[in-house]
């Protein structure tokens, strides 16, 4: 059974991805930060399906958390060779002038530095110079990084930015070592994400003035990311997917 880890693999767009890798046929790592009784219910319905989970609590931004969360995965799941980077935040709705080096901190402590480690930590367990089988990377990033989002979050956007050069580069550097390196750009997609930025509605309020009319479901978001960790895109490396209904 190939192995699978994702990061904030417990909610939204994370558990959507770890019910239906499961669902074909990965055995799934799901990691998460503060939400244990998420990360149990993500793992129980991946087994009653009768497939085979593991739940990992570690902070993304801790490169110890980080380091111990992959050794313990490959532990359980042996060699991984899939990594979906998923992990991420947001803060409430502000201006570049409002906003204070706490916040800019967090912003880019979890959604940069945790990316980045994340992806570190897949480039040396999946190289086969490294001794590792391959395999793929998936980053997700966020349509924010072409829109800019300013008066909501111009921080989150640039750190979504951030993730589209790392796949670019990324990918050349894994190209020989059998790891293709893809990202998906989500654009509004129904999650527990909003709300934990203070905009419970904002998916709905905003995706009904998007060219599909709507927003978008977390599974329409794993979809892309199954295909990206696939052989079916076997082709495909330093690609950055739009999953955002036009947007
Ligand atoms: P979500 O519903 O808020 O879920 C976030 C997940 O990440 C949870 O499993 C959470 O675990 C985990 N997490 C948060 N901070 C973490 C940290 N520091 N270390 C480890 N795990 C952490 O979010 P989502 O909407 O599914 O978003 C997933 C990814 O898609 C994010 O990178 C987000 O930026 C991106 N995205 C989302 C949208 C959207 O509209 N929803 C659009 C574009 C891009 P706990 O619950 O335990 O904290």
């Amino acid at each position: 059974m190939p192995a699978l880890l994702i990061t904030g693999g417990s909610r939204g767009i994370g558990r959507a991805t770890a019910l239906l890798a499961a669902q074909r046929g990965w055995s799934v790592a799901v990691n998460y930060r503060a939400d244990a009784a998420a990360a149990q219910s993500t793992i129980a319905a991946i087994e009653s399906r009768g497939g085979r989970a593991l739940a990992l609590q570690g902070e993304v931004s801790s490169e110890g958390d980080v380091v111990r969360m992959f050794e313990a995965a490959q532990a359980a799941l042996g060699p991984l060779t899939g990594v979906v980077v998923n992990a991420g935040v947001v803060g409430p709705p502000q201006t570049l002038a409002e906003m204070s080096a706490e916040r800019l901190k967090r912003m880019f402590d979890v959604n940069v530095l945790g990316a980045y480690l994340c992806a570190r930590e897949a480039a040396r367990r999946l190289s086969r110079s490294r001794g590792g089988q391959g395999g793929a990377i998936v980053l997700v990033s966020s349509i924010a990084a072409r829109l800019g989002s300013p008066f909501e979050y111009v921080d989150y956007a640039g750190s979504k930015a951030a993730l589209d050069t790392l796949t670019v580069g990324l990918a050349k550097e894994l190209g020989g070592e059998g790891v293709r390196v893809n990202a998906v750009r989500p654009g509004l997609i129904d999650t527990e994400i909003h709300a934990s930025g203070g905009q419970p509605d904002r998916a709905q309020r905003l995706g009904s003035a998007t060219p599909m009319g709507r927003p978008g479901q977390p599974e329409e978001v794993a979809e892309a990311i199954l295909w990206l960790l696939s052989e079916a895109s076997s082709y495909a490396t330093g690609a950055v997917l739009d999953i955002g209904g036009g947007r």
